[in-house]
């Protein structure tokens, strides 16, 4: 038996088949369990398609069902959902061999983009590298802007397109290059440590570069006792309290929308509604999240250790996990295991990340808007992929 549950704030679902907790999701209706409630999430809708591009009822058939078996998500992604995106993943997949592009996706992007025509899915760390490694002169980026402007500072002589030219990020527009200035003339001489969700125009105000993946490692090399991070508050409340006594770490106002959603509470909630039915519940938590949270956290990681994290624990047969971050992780842990596993709780969607489409995907290959195209200025790339280069040798 299979059920989807939400909390009704918390947007996104728990999918599980664990027959204890059929119980549970009767105590939940009945209103017992104070912040749960049964809620199915919108299933994508077939969507109207814009023509099948030539291709016969066989292939789009053939498609559908390839679309599907990646997924791995039969009752949300249906097979009449599938055709409808058939022709569409089918004549993206087409124009990228015609084309030689290479099409990057990060991993919060929506499953029929990540199994449907992506050659590479990670987070932004792995993503930066392939940009600049792959030997293809076009870098198709489907993400958000800062990511695409990353595989742009990385591979300045390739072209960089980019579908979704409006998909910002809270944390990436919560900080412009005038802000590092003013932390530069107030801390003379201190290293700026950049986290990678900031435009090329931090980034080149910035010594330094990080990721999720790597952060920590980068700010306890640094030389000196004080540095500055920039723009996650969150994830530098994490830094000061893992350097205490080390360094001193200057931090700044921003945040994840996104991860800024769950609170350490909820979790408690959770863990103890799940322990009250026999239910040894793992929560794996993105660094990005209230530091109270992480307190909370069985596991801390960037998306892809979350991901590997949570298919490794389900191949051990521990399969009650609660993954807390975007969606997208969940989808790809989903796609990713043969093993059976319950996620609980909720994840929450980005809606920036979420407004990439296939339809845009397949505008930018045809026949690029010039917003499309990734376009910044030589001193600004050079001054940004320095901070990136310090990451790489840092790392
Ligand atoms: S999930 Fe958070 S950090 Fe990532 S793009 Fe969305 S708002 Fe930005």
């Amino acid at each position: 038996m299979e059920y989807l549950a939400g909390f009704p704030n918390w947007r996104g679902h728990i999918r599980h088949s664990n027959p204890r907790l059929d119980e549970f999701k009767a105590v939940a209706v009945s209103g017992c369990i104070g912040i749960m409630v049964i809620d199915m999430p919108d299933a994508p809708l077939p969507r109207t398609v814009l023509g099948t591009f030539g291709y016969s009822e066989s292939e789009i058939e053939k498609e559908a069902l390839r679309l599907q078996y990646a997924i791995k998500q039969p009752m949300r992604w249906s097979i009449e959902v599938c055709r409808s995106l058939a022709p569409m993943t089918l004549e993206i997949n087409r124009l990228k061999k015609e084309k030689d592009v290479f099409l990057i996706a990060h991993s919060y992007q929506t499953p029929d983009i990540t199994y449907g025509v992506a050659d590479s899915v990670a987070d932004s760390y792995a993503l930066s590298k392939e940009a600049r490694d792959s030997p293809n002169q076009t870098i198709l980026f489907s993400s958000v802007r800062f990511m695409a402007e990353t595989a742009k500072i990385v591979s300045p002589h390739k072209k960089v397109l980019h579908p979704s030219p409006d998909a910002g990020c809270s944390l990436s527009d919560g900080i412009t290059a005038e802000d590092i200035v003013n932390l530069k003339e107030r801390h003379p001489g201190v290293p700026v440590v950049c986290y990678i969700n900031t435009s090329a125009a931090v980034k080149a105000e910035c010594d330094v570069c990080v990721t999720s993946s790597n952060y920590l490692g980068i700010c306890k090399k640094l030389p000196g006792d004080k540095l500055i991070f920039v723009p996650d508050r969150f994830m530098g409340k994490h830094l000061q309290k893992s350097l205490k006594g080390i360094k001193e770490v200057v931090i700044f106002d921003g945040e994840c929308e996104v991860h800024a959603e769950f609170t350490g509470e909820k979790i408690r909630t959770w863990r103890k509604n799940m322990s009250d039915h026999g239910i040894d519940l793992v929560v794996l938590s993105h660094p990005e999240c209230d530091s109270e949270v992480l307190d909370e956290s069985d596991f801390i990681g960037s998306s892809e250790l979350l991901k590997d994290e949570a298919i490794r624990l389900a191949s051990q047969g521990k399969r009650d996990l609660m993954l807390i971050t975007e969606c997208g992780t969940a989808d790809r842990v989903l796609a990713e295991t043969e093993d059976h596993l319950n996620l609980m709780g909720s994840c929450v969607m980005c809606k920036h990340m979420k407004k990439t489409q296939l339809e845009d995907i397949l505008q930018a290959l045809k026949d690029p808007y010039p917003e499309q195209i990734v376009d910044l200025d030589e001193e600004t790339i050079r001054k940004a992929k320095k901070s990136i280069d310090e990451m790489f040798r840092l790392t």
